[in-house]
């Protein structure tokens, strides 16, 4: 794995949705860190639902939020 080649904190970037999953990657030493960022354009608040039970970002990762007028959700 690339954290033991290196010795600075790995943060695990891309395609990430769901909480159990991240949960694995961060407990089982695979990454230190996990970024999110689609996700968060379409639930702002997606942290605070991971908190309080909800398991799947609801972000279909259909990339239809990059647009000439800027950045929000138009997919889901
Ligand atoms: S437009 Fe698609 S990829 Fe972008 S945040 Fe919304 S559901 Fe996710």
């Amino acid at each position: 794995m690339i954290e033991e080649a290196i010795n600075i904190p790995v943060i695990q970037v891309g395609g990430l949705r769901s909480k159990v999953l991240m949960e694995k990657m961060l407990a089982s030493g695979y990454a230190d860190i996990v970024s999110l960022c689609r996700p968060l354009i379409r639930e702002p608040d997606l942290v605070v639902k991971f908190r309080d039970g909800v398991h799947e970002a609801e972000c279909t990762s259909c990339n239809r939020c990059f647009d000439e007028s800027g950045i929000r959700c138009n997919g889901g």
